[in-house]
């Protein structure tokens, strides 16, 4: 079985924190450390049943309290799928209710990650409901490869949402989302633009140095100080960069997945980058 392969738990173990709340807050302490901020992901999507998607937002409740307590610069980051939205919409926003009423009690912040593009409406009206109550405590995720994102980033900016921008990793059809990847890049450009003059604080998600030397230009032109956004990348990707960014006085959160539903998030991260896929294959044939 590929998951019981040595080759395939040394790669996870690259981009996954560890099995469990500890090992994630361990490796959050040792980025705070070095002057990185977090965002916590409890790895899990796409739950069958009303228990999972209860047991997903415990995890969240002790993930939130933890962070609390301990004082630590995290919050985190969630998937509607995972609290039960292909169950039943009303669960789902039961659960992530609960999750945000707990973040603003203690301060903290609730980013919901996008999915596939069938979930996208449903994901932004659950957002702007929880914003009405929580306004400071929730946030969506905007990905610059959907041809709708620059009217909802600027909806979503008049209402004074905080909004992650990624490219977006999920296969969608050429209907709703550009296809070739230089478009893709040009409009994650041209929407960093638009999240950076709107003055509101947003996170810039991205590991690619040609869209991170694009902002810093715009930044340069445009006078943003450091403080106005923070940029964004996951855990196990591109460290170098990262550390580059912070040295400069960037402010940089990484995206720190844990728990054992792995596997979806895993294979995300392979399909991004070939030479992920071909190192792995390499080293489970080499046995
Ligand atoms: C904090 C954060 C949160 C995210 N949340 C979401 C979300 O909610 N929904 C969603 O659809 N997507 C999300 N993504 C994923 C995102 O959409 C992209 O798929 C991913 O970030 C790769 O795009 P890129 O901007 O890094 O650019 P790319 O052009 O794909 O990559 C640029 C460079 O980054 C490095 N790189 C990128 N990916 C990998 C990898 N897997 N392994 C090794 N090196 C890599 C390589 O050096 C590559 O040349 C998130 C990404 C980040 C950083």
């Amino acid at each position: 079985m590929v998951t019981e392969c040595a080759a395939t738990r040394q790669m996870v173990r690259r981009f996954v924190a560890g099995d469990t709340l500890d090992q994630a807050v361990e490796a959050v302490r040792h980025l705070n450390r070095r002057g990185m901020a977090a965002t916590l992901d409890c790895l899990g999507e796409a739950v069958t049943s009303a228990g999972e998607a209860e047991r997903a937002r415990d995890s969240y409740l002790e993930a939130i309290e933890v962070i609390w307590r301990q004082g630590l610069g995290a919050n985190v980051s969630l998937k509607l799928t995972q609290l039960g939205l292909d169950i039943d919409e009303r669960l789902c926003e039961r659960n992530l209710r609960s999750i945000v009423e707990r973040a603003s009690a203690s301060g903290g912040f609730v980013r919901v990650d996008m999915e596939g593009a069938a979930y996208t409406d449903r994901t932004l009206a659950l957002v702007r409901r929880l914003r009405a109550a929580y306004p400071r405590s929730i946030g969506p995720v905007i990905q610059a490869y959907l041809y709708r994102s620059r009217d909802d980033i600027a909806q979503l900016a008049a209402e004074g949402a905080g909004i992650r921008l990624c490219k977006g990793a999920y296969r969608e059809p050429k209907t709703v989302a550009f296809p070739k990847k230089r478009d893709v890049d040009a409009n994650y450009v041209r929407l960093t633009q638009d999240l950076l003059k709107s003055g509101i604080y947003h996170g810039i998600a991205t590991h690619d140095p040609v869209m991170i030397n694009a902002v810093l230009d715009f930044c340069r032109q445009n006078k943003i100080s450091r403080d106005a956004f923070e940029f964004q990348m996951l855990y196990g990707i591109r460290p170098d960069l990262q550390q580059i960014l912070v040295s400069h006085g960037w402010r940089l959160r990484l995206y720190v997945p844990y728990g054992r539903a792995w596997f979806p998030y895993f294979m995300r991260r392979l399909a991004e980058r070939p030479a992920n896929l071909w190192f792995l294959l390499k080293n489970i044939f080499r046995r």
